[in-house]
């Protein structure tokens, strides 16, 4: 069983610490940096991007964090975790900080103009049956991937139909959407196995 932390500075810690052990992994919270180097994954959950950027820097987290996603350690972002995830992150404050775990562009709260929250089922590469119900929080979207990144979900209609709300590139996997609030483990899942795949095996 893969041990997999949740970035627990800020946020929606206790959703997804819940949704991973229904998953199959150990979940634990990660506060420090000897919890961090513990973990075989770790998920970045929902919250508020520019606070969580700066609790990293006070827990002295940011580097340690960044050199283990250099090292290939598996993460999964979700909404505020995704806008951490990436390289590049628009309408953000300008001392933001993020770990470039995704080559990928993002825009925060994206959808915003139009409506703050809302729900749209997806279809999303990777996971078979029925279509996942997609919870967005004062969402960001993807306007940029690069070349190494995968799309694994779009809007399907209405005005930001097209828009990437899902992406994966090698082990980091990043969704714009809450999986950990609607009770369908599907998104948990998969990345359980990602981390099941690619954590070293013991001898
Ligand atoms: N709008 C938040 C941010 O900019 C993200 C919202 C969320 O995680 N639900 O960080």
């Amino acid at each position: 069983q893969p041990t997999i932390g949740v970035l627990a500075l800020q946020g929606d810690v206790r959703e997804h610490l819940a949704a991973l052990e229904a998953s199959g992994a150990h979940a634990v919270t990660v506060r420090r940096q000897s919890e961090l180097d513990a973990v075989d994954g770790l998920v970045i959950p929902g919250g508020e991007s520019t606070t969580m950027s700066r609790l990293l820097t006070v827990f002295d987290l940011l580097e340690p964090l960044r050199a283990r996603l250099r090292d290939g350690m598996p993460a999964y972002g979700s909404c505020a975790g995704m806008i951490m995830l990436a390289n590049e992150v628009l309408d953000t404050r300008p001392d933001a900080q993020c770990l470039s775990g995704l080559d990928i562009t993002v825009r925060r709260n994206a959808f915003g103009r139009q409506v703050d929250s809302f729900e749209e089922d997806l279809d999303f590469v990777g996971i078979e049956g029925d279509p996942i119900r997609a919870v967005f929080i004062r969402a960001p979207w993807v306007e940029r991937v690069g070349p190494d990144v995968e799309v694994l979900a779009t809007v399907p209609d209405g005005p930001a139909a097209g828009r990437v709300v899902a992406v994966r590139q090698g082990g980091v996997l990043a969704t714009s959407f809450h999986p950990e609030v609607t009770g369908d483990r599907r998104v948990h899942q998969l990345f359980v196995g990602m981390v099941r795949g690619l954590a070293p095996t013991p001898a």
